[in-house]
């Protein structure tokens, strides 16, 4: 058994930037431990730009930006393990990995800081009718293709889901020489940023046909189309509104989902909204000294924000090791009102705030000139008019520290939209 203390599981941008804010505050035995044969996670095959836009205010690409924290990691002499996959947590944070070095590693941890990253729902899990033919592929597998082995993965596409990967791959396959004939969403909106919908769907023609599903495949060895159908207000398919569209692949960008297998064995609570773990202002999860980062905590859309948030785990984290962690008796839970789908995190104790405490939230369907407002307890403290509120985007509320430190004995924050 090999000790350390603190122990970062997942070397994308998050398990960097915990990792480089843990060894900031002074923390020495650390490790890093990667399943992929290079850091850097899901970026690496993220070329586009778009990256960094906030903290380095340059538009970076993914690599580019992994590389930054890649190299601080190496000049900080901070330990990491590659080819390394964790089978098995405990809560008591014992942890088992393999790597074909080493085999099965057992390694005691003080601290455990999760950040895997998210997978996606396979067609599996998605009860698409039709043959089991070649030619369908998550948009993530569909993505590594194409950046990083460099082979197409058709000629003619469909793209199933409007979520920002869908759409980046609609430009980028169409950038390769294919044809994507449409990009389909049962939603009366595109899920993805409004941005990418602009730049990758209308700047290259692309269909983009809302209120639409899936209801066959088409095809015995080979994708030869689909059979799509409009949606009733319930998402149902509409009988006699059948089209065929013809392809010879089709991406399914459906949504990505915390991988949280692992947090499971160890016991860590899981919403049931987000997948993500529960936790509280510092990113600790419902298991002591073991905290989550990232998209592992809940999906994101900007790296700065995954990078912050995991900073400000990395550095909790080291105060849990070094024993300067707060505990109060009861913290304040954080609640969803009407209109908020969730909120992160889910509680906090106001002693270990160091800054305002932000709260990021999804709305629950799309809103125009409404409010946000938050309450403590039943007193409303915030309200902020909002032009546009979409569920598909990420949207972000300070709450001063000095209000919650005033208010301690305070038992609930419910944050909800008023229309
Ligand atoms: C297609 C796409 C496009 C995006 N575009 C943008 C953009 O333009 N701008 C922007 O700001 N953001 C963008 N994002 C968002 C951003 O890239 C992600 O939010 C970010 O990469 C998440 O980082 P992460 O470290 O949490 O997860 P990941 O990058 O997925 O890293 C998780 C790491 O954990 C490792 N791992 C998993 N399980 C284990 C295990 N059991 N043992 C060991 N290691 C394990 C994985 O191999 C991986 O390296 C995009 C995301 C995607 C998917």
């Amino acid at each position: 058994m090999i000790d350390y203390d603190v122990v970062v599981i997942g070397g994308g941008p998050a398990g960097m930037a915990a990792a480089i804010s843990a060894r900031q505050e002074g923390i020495e035995r650390i490790v890093v431990l990667e399943k992929d044969d290079d850091l850097g996670g899901i970026l690496n095959q993220c070329i586009h730009i778009g990256f960094g836009l906030y903290n380095f205010r340059e538009e970076l690409t993914g690599p580019e930006y992994a590389e930054r924290f890649s190299k601080k990691l190496i000049d900080m002499n901070i330990e990491y393990k590659l080819n390394t996959t964790v089978i098995d947590i405990t809560k008591d944070k014992i942890i088992t990995a393999v790597n074909p070095e080493e085999g099965v590693v057992e390694i005691r941890a003080k601290s455990i800081i999760l950040s895997m990253g998210c997978r996606e729902r396979p067609r599996g899990d998605l009860n698409i009718p039709g043959s089991k033919c070649a030619g369908i592929y998550t948009a993530g597998t569909a993505q590594r293709f194409v950046n990083i082995e460099g082979v197409m993965p058709g000629k003619e596409i469909v793209i199933l889901g409007s979520s920002d990967i869908g759409l980046l791959m609609a430009r980028r396959v169409t950038l390769e020489g294919a044809k994507v004939n449409a990009v389909v969403d049962m939603m009366p909106y595109s899920i993805g940023l409004k941005r990418y919908e602009m730049q990758c769907l209308k700047d290259f023609n692309i269909p983009l046909m809302l209120n639409h599903t899936l209801v066959e495949i088409k095809g015995k060895d080979r994708l030869e189309g689909i059979i799509i159908s409009k949606v009733d207000e319930n998402r149902r398919p509409i009988k006699g509104t059948e089209e065929h569209i013809s392809c010879d692949t089709l991406i399914l960008s459906v949504s990505l989902m915390p991988d949280n297998a692992l947090s499971l064995r160890a016991g860590v609570d899981i919403s049931n909204i987000t997948g993500g773990a529960i936790v509280n202002e510092s990113m600790e999860t419902s298991i002591e000294g073991i905290f989550a980062c990232g998209n592992i905590l809940h999906v994101h859309d900007l790296i700065d924000d995954v990078t912050n948030e995991s900073y400000e785990a990395g550095r909790k984290a080291a105060k849990f090791v070094k024993g300067e962690y707060k505990r109060a008796e009861k913290n304040i839970n954080i609640a969803c009102g009407d209109g908020i789908r969730y909120v992160v995190p889910d509680t906090v104790n106001p002693n270990n705030l160091e800054e305002d405490l932000e709260i990021s939230f999804k709305v629950d369907g799309l809103y125009k000139n409404a409010h946000i407002s938050l309450l403590l307890d039943n007193r409303e403290e915030i309200c902020l008019s909002k032009r546009i509120l979409a569920p598909g985007d990420m949207e972000k509320l300070k709450v001063s520290k000095t209000l919650l430190e005033n208010n301690k004995e305070a038992t609930k924050i419910t944050l909800k939209v008023v229309n």
